[in-house]
């Protein structure tokens, strides 16, 4: 590959100055190395020559043997430290000289396979050759497909504001290869170059197309650019040119992705935004249902309060006529009060976070009192209940009233969804807790309705169910009751042969069940 590189730009000096000579040595061969290896031959030889003939002039025949051994050693031992002195004072001498151009193209090639980024490629470029060139002015015009350009510069104080056609013109000058500033035509484009100190231009291709141009300022020594930095920059452009390719498809793809990262953001927050305004509307709801709730309580149980004096007939004795539909209306209004109690007892589990003030309970008491409660509804329906508590001093942790509303939540259900058949109450001890179950012989739970049973409003519809009056919030409201009081509810059913309901709650000491 032939190098424009006319002799007028080339340092002005003596034909056969010693710098010349050396200077071509170090271009032509490879460099310092060898430049110093060649200086420390020359001088040593003279030297060792020198020492030869003042020893075969001074010393002694019979010491002529061990005196040159003597000199042998110390001729192969100085070699080395000579050497790296002469090296020291050629790359004082010739700075500009001073770089190995195989190891600095394939530092350049390492920047241009490893780096992702323009702004990391052109930094490390102007480091290179800053470090090796003397350059501290360079400037990569990046050229797009559309024409468009971007500039990455180091050390330029002003960009020279080169229009699309005169970057055309600069493109066509440079044919396709490095190109000192004297050889810019048009005039006005090199004058403009050259009012920005710019001594040279490199087109970078990636053998397909141009990707851009590296415009390097003067050398800080003053020297011109050498055949050697000619060689190196045309060696290095294509290199160049693919990672400009890369660089710029990994910036593509990296704004490509920010641009998703951020479309997702935004979405995020319309979500989180959304979330807020359900959880905050949610909220005002629970809060109406519980005010509502509040305010339709007193009225219906004051009903519940007249309604209880009309039956007693204290205001008058009830017309047969009248006796069905006032206990339609009885039961509705217990229904209606059922309901408020539901929705005020979720209303207060929901609202707060409240946990139980705990206390050991006699367990088997409570359930006694319950099934005495329930015991009339239950005989309405010819059903018997059978409490079979083997330990009557078996203590559990938890409230009391809340464990009144447990039990008494699975006996009513029991006795709601039984026609026939006993309904036990049992325990069992697992562990630390303490087993409850309330067995029916009832309608049983299809296995498809088993998932939905503690669920909020959940109703079956199975024909046997249907009829039967109920709000869905019994068994929810219990299971988040039983959970409070670090306990566990779950049941096992079979439909049309009965279910058993079963809660664990913390005992609270050791016991022993004799049924065991
Ligand atoms: P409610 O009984 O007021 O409808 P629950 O939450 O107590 O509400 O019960 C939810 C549903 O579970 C009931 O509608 C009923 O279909 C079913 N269920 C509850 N207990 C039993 C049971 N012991 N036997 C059969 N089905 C039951």
């Amino acid at each position: 590959m032939s190098i424009n590189l006319p002799t007028t730009q080339l340092p002005k000096e003596p034909r056969f100055s010693l710098r010349r000579v050396m200077l071509a040595a170090s271009q032509e061969a490879t460099g310092t190395k060898t430049t110093s290896y060649l200086v420390t031959t020359i001088f040593a030889g003279s030297l060792y020559a020198f020492v030869s003939y003042l020893i075969i002039k001074n010393v002694p025949a019979s010491w002529l043997i061990p005196a040159w051994i003597s000199l042998s050693f110390g001729f192969a031992l100085s070699f080395s430290p000579l050497r790296y002195g002469a090296e020291e004072i050629i790359r004082q001498l010739f700075p500009y000289a001073d770089y190995d151009s195989h190891q600095l193209i394939k530092r350049l090639n390492s920047i241009s396979y490893s780096s992702l980024t323009l702004e990391r490629l052109t930094t490390h470029f102007f480091q290179e050759f800053e470090v090796n060139l003397s350059i501290d002015q360079i400037l990569f015009l990046i050229l797009d497909k559309d024409g468009q350009r971007t500039t990455r510069l180091h050390g330029f104080q002003t960009v020279p504001d080169l229009q699309p056609l005169q970057i055309q013109e600069l493109i066509k000058a440079t044919h396709q290869k490095p190109v000192l500033i004297h050889h810019i035509h048009p005039d006005h484009l090199r004058h403009q170059l050259e009012a920005h100190h710019i001594g040279l231009v490199v087109p970078l291709t990636n053998n397909e197309s141009l990707q851009g141009l590296l415009l390097l300022g003067s050398k800080t020594n003053h020297h011109s650019f050498t055949t050697k930095d000619l060689k190196v920059l045309e060696a290095i452009a294509p290199k160049v040119g693919f990672a400009i390719q890369n660089a710029r498809e990994y910036e593509r793809v990296n704004a490509h992705n920010q641009e998703l990262i951020n479309t997702l953001e935004r979405a995020n927050q319309k979500l989180r935004d959304a979330n807020q305004k359900l959880q905050h509307d949610d909220k005002l709801k629970d809060e109406f249902i519980y005010v509502a709730t509040h305010e339709l309580k007193n009225p219906v149980t004051a009903m519940r309060g007249y309604l209880s004096l009309i039956e007693e007939g204290r205001y008058g004795s009830i017309p047969p006529e009248l006796t069905e539909p006032l206990t339609q209306v009885v039961s509705s209004n217990q229904q209606l009060i059922t309901l408020l109690n539901n929705l005020l007892q979720i209303a207060r589990i929901e609202a707060t976070n409240i946990t139980f003030t705990t206390k050991p309970i006699a367990i088997c008491e409570v359930i006694d009192q319950v099934i005495r409660d329930l015991k009339a509804l239950a005989e309405q329906k010819g059903l018997n209940i059978i409490h079979s508590c083997v330990n009557p001093a078996i203590t559990i942790i938890g409230e009391k009233e809340r464990l009144r509303e447990i039990v008494s939540n699975l006996l009513s259900n029991a006795i709601k969804y039984s026609e026939t058949g006993d309904i036990e109450v049992s325990y069992k001890i697992d562990q630390d807790t303490l087993v409850t179950s309330v067995k029916d012989q009832g309608v049983g739970i299809s296995e498809k309705d088993q998932k939905m049973i503690f669920t909020r409003f959940f109703r079956v519809e199975e024909e046997a169910a249907k009829g039967i009056p109920g709000t869905g919030l019994g068994l929810f409201i219990i299971k988040e009751i039983v959970e409070r009081m670090q306990g566990k509810i779950w049941f096992t059913s079979t439909l049309g042969k009965g279910s058993t309901f079963s809660f664990s709650l913390p005992l609270a000491r050791s016991y022993s069940l004799k049924t065991e």
